[in-house]
């Protein structure tokens, strides 16, 4: 979707103050935050902690966005999804497999 400047910061903004909104919940620190087009993925963390999420992430229902987010952030504490990632998903998130399903009908 094709969005003007003002838009586009608008829709950072929301999106930015909500992964701030998360990294403080769940004690993680990201490096820095960036919304660009991404193919086959919502969003990917590097190691250093920077935080990429995909532009269609801004047109998800708001349970899934969270969904992405504390995904990602999680990855902050744990790089894997192991246990202890499963764990912080159910703190966090209750059913998370759900979202994860849901998720899934939407092409990312
Ligand atoms: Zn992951």
């Amino acid at each position: 979707m094709l969005r003007t400047k003002a838009e586009s910061n608008k829709e950072y903004c929301k999106l930015a103050d909500r992964i701030y909104h998360w990294a403080d919940k769940i004690h993680v620190d990201p490096s820095d935050i960036r919304i660009r087009h991404m193919k086959r993925k919502w969003a990917s963390c590097s190691t250093r902690g920077m935080l990429t999420l995909n532009w269609d992430v801004t047109d998800l229902p708001e349970e899934l966005i969270d969904y992405v987010i504390v995904h990602e952030l999680l990855h902050l504490r744990t790089p894997n999804h192991g246990k202890l990632w499963k764990s912080f998903m159910r703190a966090y998130l209750g059913d998370w497999e759900k979202k994860e399903e849901n998720l899934k009908t939407f092409a990312g």
